[in-house]
C-alpha cells in the first residue's frame, strides 16, 4: 500500500479535532518512516526484486520493529501519547480525541498494509506472518489505492472548510498523488538498493507531508484574511 495510507489522513482531519494535515500525513506513514530509517541503519532488512509481486517490488523479509502488529500497537500509542505535549510545544490548538485519531492513524498503516502485503507482516518478533497479498494482483490492488484516496479527499473536502481555490489545491494533490501511484505500479524500472529504496521512501513521504503542510497554511490565511 502507498497513496491510499493518505485516504487516512485526509479522512481523519475536520475542523473539529484541528490536526494539522501534515501531522497526519507523518502519522500515516509513521511505520514507514521507522521502517525506512531501520533499513539505512542496517537494523531491518529489504531486498528490492523486479517482479517479486505484480504490484511492487518490495521484499520486506525482515522487519520486525516496524511492522509486526505488536510493534505497530506499541508506535500507535506512543504517538498518541505525545500528540499533546507535541502541540504544546509547537503551540497548536489541542482538542480532547486528537491523540486518539493521531494513534489510530498511526495503526491504520498496519491494516492497510496487511491488505496489500503477501505475509511478510509479523504478528510479532519475525515470526506469525500475514498478508492478504493484493500485490499479487496489480489492477485491484491499484483500484483500490486510488478508490481510498478519493473517498479520503471526498470526506477532507466535505468536512473542511475550504475556499474554492484550496479545493482546487486538494484535488490536484490527489490528482499528484495518483500519477505517483502509477509511477510505482505501472512504470517499469531497474529495481534500486535496499537502501536507496529507503531513502526514497524518506524523500518522496517527507514531500507529500511539505505540500500538506503548505495546502492548510494557505487555507488558514485565507480563513484570517477573507479577501
Ligand atoms: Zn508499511
Amino acid at each position: 500500500m502507498f497513496v491510499g495510507h493518505y485516504s487516512v489522513a485526509f479522512a481523519a482531519k475536520s475542523e473539529k479535532n484541528k490536526i494539522p494535515l501534515w501531522v497526519l500525513f507523518v502519522a500515516v506513514q509513521f511505520l514507514d518512516y521507522i521502517w525506512a530509517t531501520l533499513v539505512l541503519l542496517g537494523i531491518e532488512k529489504l531486498r528490492v526484486i523486479k517482479g517479486f509481486t505484480a504490484g511492487s517490488m518490495l521484499d520486506s523479509y525482515f522487519h520486525p520493529y516496524s511492522h509486526s502488529l505488536i510493534t505497530a500497537i506499541l508506535w500507535s500509542s506512543v504517538a498518541a501519547i505525545a500528540y499533546k505535549p507535541l502541540c504544546r510545544w509547537l503551540g497548536f490548538a489541542y482538542t480532547k480525541s486528537a491523540a486518539l485519531i493521531v494513534g489510530v492513524a498511526v495503526f491504520s498503516h498496519w491494516v492497510f498494509d496487511l491488505i496489500a502485503h503477501p505475509r511478510d507482516l509479523p504478528i510479532y518478533d519475525n515470526t506469525l506472518k500475514v498478508g492478504f497479498g493484493l500485490w499479487n494482483y496489480r489492477d485491484p490492488e491499484f483500484a483500490l489505492e486510488i478508490a481510498l484516496l478519493a473517498i479520503g479527499i471526498i470526506l477532507y473536502v466535505a468536512r473542511n472548510v475550504l475556499s474554492a481555490p484550496c479545493k482546487t489545491a486538494v484535488i490536484a494533490f490527489g490528482a499528484v498523488l495518483v500519477v505517483v501511484q502509477i509511477g510505482d505500479t505501472y512504470v517499469p524500472r531497474t529495481p534500486l538498493s535496499d537502501k536507496a529504496t529507503a531513502m526514497g521512501v524518506w524523500i518522496f513521504y517527507t514531500l507529500f507531508v511539505i505540500v500538506a503542510f503548505f495546502l492548510e497554511k494557505a487555507r488558514s490565511r485565507k480563513k484570517i484574511d477573507p479577501l
